[in-house]
């Protein structure tokens, strides 16, 4: 019989026989003796500490393509990863400083967020309607308390829009 642990901190879902601990923050499970609830309530600001302990572990990067205009055309300079700040788990949208240009003939604004937490990188991809008629646009993305990430879009005219929230640790 395995048994299937979720971590109280991250969520994610592992063997509890197979691993002494969750394998994705390495937070050893708490074995509640008595009332359930009542264990776990008292144990619940020890859990708010342990989440935002791991969202201050978390480096957060977007990739963006840049390019440069050289007379008339315009020249691919390469890819980049942008960097967000520390964020929160209390699903606060943490923006980009960076304005960024967008293409007007897409649809979909497919961007590729990149979560790192110790060696091992989680790889996102959050898809949102393209602002097409804005001159720029702010990127922003929000962690809730269960490690689910939303990209925000904004415009110049303060426009918003969001992807759907996609869970952090099951990509690789
Ligand atoms: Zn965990």
């Amino acid at each position: 019989m395995s048994s299937i642990k979720k971590c109280m901190v991250c969520g994610y879902q592992y063997d509890g026989d197979q691993l002494p601990k969750c394998p994705v923050c390495k937070f050893q499970e708490i074995n509640i003796l008595g009332d359930y609830e009542k264990g776990l309530k008292e144990l619940q600001p020890i859990i708010l500490q342990k989440k935002q302990g791991l969202a201050n572990r978390l480096q957060i990067g977007m990739k963006i393509f840049q390019y440069e205009l050289d007379g008339t055309k315009l020249v691919d300079k390469g890819e980049s990863v942008v960097l967000f700040d520390t964020v929160t788990t209390d699903d606060k949208v943490h923006w980009l400083d960076d304005h960024l240009e967008t293409v007007s003939t897409l649809d979909v604004l497919d961007a590729e967020v990149y979560v790192q937490l110790d060696d091992k990188t989680y790889l996102l991809n959050l898809k949102t309607n393209n602002m097409k008629n804005a001159d720029y646009i702010q990127v922003g993305i929000a962690i809730d308390i269960d490690f689910c990430m939303r990209m925000v879009v904004k415009d110049d005219s303060n426009n918003l829009t969001q992807s759907e929230k996609v869970y952090i640790f099951n990509g690789s």
